[in-house]
């Protein structure tokens, strides 16, 4: 089992920037969870499987889907989805989907044994508390809404994804609430973990305070 470092917090605080950072500096492996989630989501959404369908159902899709991931990119059944799970929509039904046990269930082992062979930064909700709770370092990001929403605003504008501020605000204050309330692995940061507030820090600087951290406690 190799070292990790697990990185939370909610949409738009800086995580997947800061964790692909981290890994390239650190020579560590890298894992996106949400992106995983993401591609949970178009699975079950290609065989036509709603938010209020039964757990059978569900199973019948995993029982045929296989989830992969390397290099930063993620695949279903063998297929790059990288770029698909990036819309609107996925945000939407990943975060509905990822309330489920079963669905969280199918992706633990597999987050799991991302580091068996190597070290790893891995990221998304829960990854400090469920996934793993034994984690060398916890990092837990948080940013104010307002900043947040920017951030997802130029990000979806830079992809051509027309949004309004608005809309990037409600996106992701909708998605947060639903994260933080589901019963299963809600959004919380764990108690031992390094609190980084990057509202009003660039990214150099929220990479240089986290590198500090795990510098002066080793
Ligand atoms: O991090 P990202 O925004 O890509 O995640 C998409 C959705 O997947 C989140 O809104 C959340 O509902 C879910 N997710 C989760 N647990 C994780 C990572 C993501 O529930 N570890």
């Amino acid at each position: 089992m190799g070292k990790v470092i697990a990185i939370d917090g909610p949409s738009g605080s800086g995580k997947t920037t800061i964790a692909k950072l981290l890994a390239k500096e650190l020579g560590f492996g890298y894992l996106d969870t949400g992106a995983l989630y993401r591609a949970i989501a178009i699975a079950l959404r290609e065989k036509k499987v709603a938010p209020e369908d039964n757990d059978d159902k569900i199973k019948r899709v995993f029982d045929n889907t296989v989830i992969g991931f390397n290099n930063g990119k993620v695949f279903l059944n063998g297929r790059d989805v990288s770029e698909e799970i990036r819309t609107t929509e996925i945000d939407h039904y990943s975060s509905v989907f990822s309330a489920k046990r079963i669905v969280r269930d199918f992706l633990l082992d597999l987050q799991r044994n991302a580091a068996l062979n190597n070290d790893l930064v891995i990221e998304g909700r829960d990854t400090t508390t469920v996934v793993f709770p034994h984690a060398q370092k916890k990092i837990f990001l948080y940013a104010s809404d307002e900043e947040r929403a920017r951030r997802r605003y130029f990000q979806f504008k830079e992809k051509g994804i027309d949004i309004t501020m608005d809309e990037a605000r409600k996106n992701i204050l909708e998605r947060d609430k639903r994260d933080a309330n589901r019963d299963i692995a809600p959004l919380k940061a764990a108690p031992e973990a390094f609190l980084v507030d990057s509202s009003n820090l660039s990214v150099e600087q929220v990479f240089k305070k986290i590198l500090d951290f795990l510098r002066t406690d080793p």
